[in-house]
């Protein structure tokens, strides 16, 4: 229909309506609104609620869209990615299948540094472009936001490339991208047996020239018995510290290093995969507020058994997240919604826990959660539309993809209904 008089000034940009809503805004639950309407207006949320309640002003948006009985959940957010590399391990992981031992691997130049050597040799467009290509599968599935980490470069001219390959996708895509440096992820190969050697770097040139290039918006590390001690991570956390820039760790994959108990020490963001975490790292966790991100992919490709303590963290009330961890070598995965299933069946998760760990707390992992990660007043217009008929089933088939439209920062991105 026609209008008959010019929209006032306060109309809403678009009026989404027949559809329900899982804002999973509030501590716990969903946050369900069924048959609900959601306004949107310079890019943000500026009405939620039932459809009934809509006000009169409803009538004078400029374009209203009808979801037809969809559900709507947050934008989903992947917060733990190592998605910028050069090549992958698929013969590695062939090689293994067929019987080669790790020494044979590391001997055909395989392991973590096949994937240094290959980052070390890709451009900036190579690195953004194939980042790219495994990004629009994610995106097909309803992220909108993803953090990507450095750390296959393991020099300062890697690092930066990978780390601008990061920030170009955001300019391609319709994703916010947040970066983090991830130098100390591995000793590389010129460095082996000097280690502090490399953390001096780490912590004297990489991380001052790459933080004063904008191009870090937190720092991460890997504490581990092969990789990094917690006196080595700690020194890479006081450099954040002075840079004023956010800490996230490695923590707990293979062994109790007791790094969850150093990461809230230095008020880190998260504490990912911790499998191995025992009560203290958790008791530390809840006070700082430090998110458990949990990492399925890994755990299922490295046929992991030690299961991360679910009880310990929901009895001291520590948020969890989920994420892809995607990354060449322990978990290839191009699909977020993937890892709600994989949580559930083997963390013992529940669908609405795990919907969580994809939404507002993967926003807490990233400190955006005042802005992103729940459907509320005032907060960023990132949405999907799901044909299911219960938020559950985000987390209960096993691949398709039922995400039928997203909407990222006020805008339509993907609409195939
Ligand atoms: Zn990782």
């Amino acid at each position: 229909m026609p209008r008959q008089k010019p929209a006032p000034e306060s109309a809403w940009d678009c009026l989404i309506t027949e559809c329900h809503v899982a804002t999973m805004a509030g501590d716990d639950g969903y946050g369900e609104i069924r048959d609900a309407a959601i306004a949107v207006k310079e890019g943000r949320i500026a009405w939620i609620g039932a459809e009934d309640d809509l006000p009169e002003i409803a009538e004078d948006a400029l374009d209203e869209v009808s979801l037809n009985g969809a559900w709507v959940t947050p934008g989903l957010i992947d917060c733990h990615t190592h998605l910028v590399y050069g090549g992958q391990r698929a013969n590695e992981f062939e090689m293994r299948l067929n019987g080669a031992s790790y020494e044979d691997i590391a001997k055909a130049g395989g392991g973590i540094i096949s994937t240094v050597t290959a980052t070390r040799a890709a451009s900036l467009e190579e690195l953004t472009a194939r980042a790219g290509q495994r990004l629009e599968s994610l995106i097909d599935e309803g992220v909108t936001t993803i953090e990507i980490k450095s750390g296959y470069g393991l020099d300062l001219e890697t690092e930066r490339r990978m780390l601008q390959a990061a920030r170009q996708l955001e300019t391609i895509y319709p994703v916010n991208v947040v970066t983090t440096c991830l130098a100390a992820h591995a000793l590389p190969p010129e460095f082996a047996g000097r280690q502090s050697a490399y953390v001096d770097l780490v912590c004297d040139t990489i991380l001052p020239t790459l933080a004063q290039e904008g191009l870090i918006d937190a720092v991460d590390a890997f504490c581990e018995k092969i990789a990094f001690t917690p006196a080595e991570t700690e020194r890479i956390f006081q450099t954040a510290q002075k840079l004023r820039l956010p800490v996230k760790l490695h923590a707990e994959q293979l062994s109790d290093q007791k790094g969850a108990v150093l990461a809230a020490k230095y008020d880190a963001l998260s504490a990912d995969h911790v499998e191995h975490v025992g009560l203290d790292g958790v008791e530390a966790m809840a006070q700082a507020g430090t998110v458990a991100v949990l990492l399925p992919g890994a755990f299922y490709c490295l046929r992991e058994t030690k299961l991360p303590p679910i009880d310990l963290f929901r009895q001291h009330g520590v948020r969890m997240a989920i994420s892809t961890d995607s990354n060449p070598g322990t978990s290839p995965t191009l699909s977020l919604r993937l890892m709600l299933s994989m949580a559930c069946a083997f963390f013992r998760m529940t669908p609405q826990e795990a919907l969580r760990g994809v939404t507002i707390n993967a926003a807490a992992a990233l400190g955006i959660n005042d802005t992103h990660g729940s459907l509320e007043l005032g907060k960023v217009a990132d949405l999907c539309a799901w044909h299911i008929a219960q938020p559950a089933e985000l987390a209960y088939w096993i691949g398709g993809n039922p995400c039928n439209a997203v909407m990222k920062n006020g805008f339509w991105t993907k609409r195939s209904y």
